[in-house]
């Protein structure tokens, strides 16, 4: 095994991918980074964080916009829970336009803005799912932190458009963990969202030690 490959099996990380209109759930430590990476461009990834240990504690959109003052976040902003603890830190983004506003996707979602008669369980019910072996119900889910998501809003209105995502294939968005986490992660289900077309999310994740 050469210094490379040692490095690479110790500390740097591994690409996992997300099929389309799906999601999974992993842990973090303290110091990891996680990278999510858009492959092809124009996909949305809903990211939610839980305090390992105490799962009441969860990533607060009103908190961290209220605290950062605006409502585009990029690198260098923190991400904080429902009790005003930095859980995440944003600290490399090659797009620089996220949405924290609009809650996840779900079966509701499309029966009420698309008109689906029987619709796909979006990407609450995927996180819903990859969380469930954490312990962590459904009603816990907040708002997640929809990276890549391009959603404007009308200054004098404040009417709301969701936009296609402003990334190109292999922008990426890496976060630090403040704490011990687990995370929830999906490659997004809504055909607004994604410019129309569902598209795989990857990620890589690199360990503190
Ligand atoms: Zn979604």
């Amino acid at each position: 095994m050469s210094a490379a490959d040692t490095h690479a099996s110790c500390n740097s990380g591994t690409r996992h991918e997300i099929p389309p209109r799906s999601g999974t759930a992993f842990t973090l430590a303290k110091g990891d980074r996680l990278t999510v990476i858009d492959p092809r461009g124009e996909q949305v990834a809903d990211l939610l964080a839980f305090r390992r240990g105490d799962l009441d504690e969860v990533i607060s959109s009103g908190r961290t916009l209220d605290y950062a003052s605006r409502i585009y976040l990029t690198t260098g902003d923190p991400i904080y829970s429902n009790r005003s603890n930095v859980l995440l830190r944003i600290v490399e983004d090659t797009v620089g336009r996220h949405d924290f506003l609009l809650t996840p996707c779900s079966a509701d979602t499309f029966r009420i803005i698309y008109g689906d008669e029987h619709p796909h369980r979006g990407c609450f019910g995927n996180l819903a799912a990859a969380l469930a072996p954490y312990g962590i119900a459904p009603d816990r889910i907040p708002v997640a932190f929809n990276v890549f998501m391009n959603v404007t809003v009308d200054g004098e209105t404040g009417a709301l458009k969701v936009e296609p995502p402003l990334s190109r294939a292999g922008d990426r968005v890496t976060f630090e963990a403040e704490t011990d986490l687990v995370i929830g992660l999906t490659a997004c289900s809504a055909l607004q969202s994604n410019n129309g077309s569902f598209k795989p999310i990857a990620y890589e994740i690199t360990r503190a030690a």
